[in-house]
């Protein structure tokens, strides 16, 4: 039934459009861009392009005030319940965000015999910058813990009550994952905030979820949540860090000095105008039933593995709620050789470890990952080559 709502959309990525006999499905590295996204770039380049933060004539004002609105636009996107307090920081995307709260912000609000928690078994961006932290903070003579985010055994999700039990009066910041760029599953973690208590900082990584499913700060109750725009349709070389502002001191990295990525800001105001209109809710469905059509494929197809099969599509049960996104491996051939074999039919995917941090999946695999531009028509004919092999 999403169908006559999906035909008009996909027709308004470019790319997509110039490329019949290719099948984009590599989402979840980077996502397509709509026209109007890449005229709102032309738009700003050509109209009222100038540094923002300085200058007095009428283009720097522009841009100063058009910076300005895309925080304001970011808040209101992600549901943000305290807009008048909290602050937008933009970024080139998800990894930069995640080193500036660890290393601008973190090491001025812990002190020595804190502790904090990691998901080492989510994305290495949401890892490595919170041991440089300790590093960092252990040269200047503060000694703080790293605890493990515990997983539950069966299902990829965290296990919050193993997580409360863990978590004492000097857990101070837990680090958390919207949406598992492997294994697809919702991480749940509007739990995290139950186990913790209500002085810990929570800080969430949205790469996977911003853009692709409704995202509601305001139920989350987290206090950073980081995303990439270059994956909600945006331009490369954006994101952001969004701070609620509401525990430890205020999140100002360098604040305005430097210049920004004016033109990405841009863009990135023109994608959320669009994910708005399309309505996130739909591509949530559209693009987990794209999903959901190639896990049914792939359970009948004996030499195939879905990772992180434990998940459900059930919503807001105990089990996890599958994303869209689905990462496969062959019992024979490699992932590298299933990428190349694949390309070779038209289907661009992504066959790596895909920068999971410690505790990651020991042999590569391929990851399908969708957006409102993909269809049934390229699952099938995925489906049809899959079982080719
Ligand atoms: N975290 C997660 C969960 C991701 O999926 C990604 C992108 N693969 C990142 C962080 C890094 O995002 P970026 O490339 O925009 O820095």
């Amino acid at each position: 039934h999403l169908r006559a709502w999906q035909e008009p959309l996909r027709a308004q990525f470019p790319i997509i459009t110039a490329h019949p006999g290719l099948a984009y499905l590599d989402s979840a590295a980077t996502a397509q861009k709509p026209a109007a996204v890449l005229e709102a770039a032309r738009a700003y380049v050509t109209e009222s392009n100038a540094n923002a933060g300085r200058g007095t004539y009428p283009w720097a004002n522009a841009t100063t005030a058009m910076v300005e609105r895309v925080r304001e636009r970011v808040k209101s996107f992600l549901g943000d319940p305290v807009p008048e307090r909290s602050r937008v920081h933009f970024t080139s995307g998800t990894s930069e965000g995640l080193r500036a709260v660890a290393l601008d912000w973190l090491p001025r609000f812990l002190t020595d015999g804190d502790e904090i928690v990691v998901p080492f078994g989510d994305h290495e961006a949401n890892a490595m910058p919170w041991l440089e932290a300790r590093d960092l903070l252990a040269r200047q003579g503060v000694r703080i813990a790293v605890r493990e985010m515990p997983y539950q055994a069966g299902s990829r999700d965290y296990d919050t009550e193993a997580l409360a039990g863990l978590a004492g009066p000097r857990t101070r910041f837990v680090a958390a994952t919207h949406v598992h760029h492997v294994y697809g599953g919702d991480m749940n973690v509007h739990r995290i905030r139950r186990a913790v208590g209500p002085d810990a900082v929570i800080c969430l990584d949205a790469a996977q979820s911003v853009g692709h499913v409704p995202v509601d700060l305001a139920a989350l109750d987290v206090d950073f949540a980081v995303f990439s725009g270059h994956k909600a349709l945006a331009l490369p070389g954006t994101g952001a860090v969004w701070s609620r502002g509401l525990r430890g001191p205020a999140f100002e990295p360098g604040g305005w000095a430097g210049t920004p990525n004016t033109v990405g800001i841009a863009s990135l105001e023109a994608a959320l105008d669009w994910l708005d209109a399309a309505g996130v809710e739909r591509i949530e469905e559209w693009t987990v039933g794209l999903a959901a059509r190639l896990t049914d494929g792939l359970d009948r197809m004996r030499p195939y593995e879905v990772l992180g099969c434990a998940l459900s599509l059930a919503a807001d049960s105990q089990v996890q709620r599958r994303r869209a996104l689905v990462t496969l491996r062959h019992d024979r051939i490699d992932a590298a050789d299933l990428g190349f074999i694949l390309y070779s039919h038209g289907f661009m995917v992504r066959s790596d470890g895909h920068c999971q941090a410690r505790d990651g999946e020991p042999r590569a695999s391929v990851r399908v990952s969708l957006h409102v531009y993909n269809t049934p028509e390229e699952i099938d004919r995925l489906l049809a080559v899959l079982d080719t092999l």
